[in-house]
């Protein structure tokens, strides 16, 4: 995302640059920028036990300020679509109806959601916390969108410290690279998130209820979690309860006018930190816990109808002529939105998925899943394209093909495990966007902070959870 290659100038040696090393990974240690270590069987389920600093870039990766604006400034717009969206359950049935056939996970949400729209259940409530992806397309030098997260949008608590270590490290050493701290915007996303989180919890107005975060029953990036936990207890005086889906299901029932009580605790928020793959639905069990949430009066983040319209297929059809108008009025607005958005294409374009077995580099095909590590790249688009066609039917509306963005990759320094690689990166902007309603009033509509994602450029796919990516953040230039 540079406009040049950064590295590590001559004046850091590598004496200079394993001291830093060493100052970094201790004030991960001190400060909480840190996940579960694989290497500990217990570090995913026992808080405090086999913990290691959160893989990070040694210093923030380069981007120009009009791409930081133009990413912020579309942060509400896109909070407001979601919402617009949302409300049109026949579109999201409509535009998914094909997927439905032939993916068994999207077609679990759609029953749920089709559930809601016979009973006109009505969210009065409505909560989003949502991460919206982009990289720099080199090429066009246009800021594109990757993706809109609704759903368990991840590392707003360990990607506010990673800018607060940078900041540290450039004050530090910072003459050595002839940065300027300032330049590092403030990210005050877990903040912000657990703000909007007890803005939520306020509208429900129940001075006992608690706020219950679905989470899974391993998690190595419960730190993440956990940092958005303290800020609701001690800036908001508000509790957090974790829960499995399977918890949820054993110890949670709705009362007669939609109270959900789990535990014997009122909940007035379920905010989502699992339930986006179906790994997390291993038995019918999850899955009665997930209905038995949405026809509860909590606050859902995300509900279903939230959640449906951050499937790639749904962003797919809003990059079709003509959609966005459907749902957004300003012109102005309508047309911020598409500028970012890469080409998009349903499998039923013949012509298009011609040109993608004739040049697979030029397209990433993907299909309904969330959390890295789904999609697919190169010479294996064109032989699943290939074989998909074969077996004929519906088999190609499990995916959609979007064009392949290509940043321009810089040198960068990635911390894992205490030690730093040099290497050829690429990075992904993600902006998080906070958005509350209550009937007709806006609560809250803002950009609530940022994450950098920086991976070797060599990789495709872009994770941190995964193994893919470290965690950066950015120097405005
Ligand atoms: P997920 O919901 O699993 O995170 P994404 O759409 O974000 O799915 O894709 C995962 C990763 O794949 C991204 O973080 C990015 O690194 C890479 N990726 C996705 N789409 C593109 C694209 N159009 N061009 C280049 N890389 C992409
Ligand atoms: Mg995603
Ligand atoms: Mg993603």
């Amino acid at each position: 995302m540079s406009a040049a290659a950064e590295g590590m100038p001559p004046a850091a040696g590598p004496e200079a640059v394993g001291e830093m090393v060493r100052e970094a990974t201790a004030w991960c240690a001190l400060h909480g920028l840190v996940v579960g270590d694989r290497a500990d069987p217990r570090s995913g389920t026992v808080p405090g036990v086999g913990l290691v600093h959160a893989p990070f870039s040694l210093l923030p990766t380069h981007l120009p300020v009009s791409c930081w604006r133009q990413a912020c400034e579309l942060a509400p717009i896109f909070n407001e679509l979601v919402d617009r969206v949302s409300l049109d359950g026949d579109f999201l049935q409509d535009s998914l109806s094909k997927t439905k056939q032939v993916d068994d996970f999207t077609s679990r949400l759609l029953d749920i959601h089709r559930k809601m729209m016979e009973i006109n259940k009505e969210e009065n409530i409505r909560l989003g916390l949502h991460r919206s992806d982009y990289m720099l397309d080199s090429e066009t030098d246009s800021l594109l969108q990757i993706e809109l997260n609704t759903i368990s949008a991840s590392f707003p608590g360990l990607g506010s410290l990673v800018s607060e270590l940078h900041r540290s490290l450039i004050d530090r050493y910072g003459n050595l690279f002839c940065l300027d701290s300032k330049k590092v915007p403030e990210n005050a996303a877990s903040c912000r998130f657990a703000k909007a989180l007890a803005r939520a919890w306020d509208e429900f107005n129940v001075d006992s209820a608690v706020v219950m975060m679905i989470v899974q029953p391993e998690e190595r990036n419960m730190y993440d979690q956990y940092w958005l936990a303290k800020h609701l207890k001690e800036s908001h005086g508000i509790t957090t309860i974790r829960k499995t889906l399977s918890e949820v299901e054993a110890e949670g029932h709705v009362l007669p006018d939609g109270t959900l009580v789990v535990d014997g605790r009122t909940v007035s928020v379920v905010y989502f930190r699992a339930g986006y793959t179906p790994n997390d639905y291993p038995s019918e069990a999850e899955w009665t816990a997930r209905l038995l949430m949405e026809q509860s009066s909590a606050v859902k983040c995300p509900s279903i109808s939230y959640h449906l319209v951050g499937t790639k297929k749904i962003q797919q059809e809003l990059a079709k002529p003509n959609v966005l108008e459907r749902f957004l009025e300003n012109k102005e607005e309508i047309a911020k939105i598409r500028k970012c958005f890469a080409g998009l294409w349903s499998l039923d374009d013949e012509e298009i998925v011609k040109s993608a077995i004739q040049k697979p580099e030029l397209f990433v095909l993907k299909p309904q899943r969330e959390g890295g590590g789904n999609n697919i790249y190169g010479l294996d688009v064109r032989e699943t394209l290939a074989r998909l066609q074969k077996e004929g039917g519906d088999a190609l509306a499990a995916y959609i093909l979007m064009q392949r963005i290509f940043p321009k990759a810089s040198l960068a320094n990635l911390v894992r495990g205490g030690v730093c690689h040099e290497a050829l990166a690429i990075s992904e902007l993600g902006i998080y966007g906070a958005y509350l309603r209550n009937k007709g009033k806006v609560v809250m509509n803002e950009q609530s902070g940022y994450l950098m994602r920086t991976k070797v450029s060599s990789s495709d796919e872009g994770g941190v959870a995964a193994g893919f990516a470290v965690l950066d953040s950015l120097y405005l230039t």
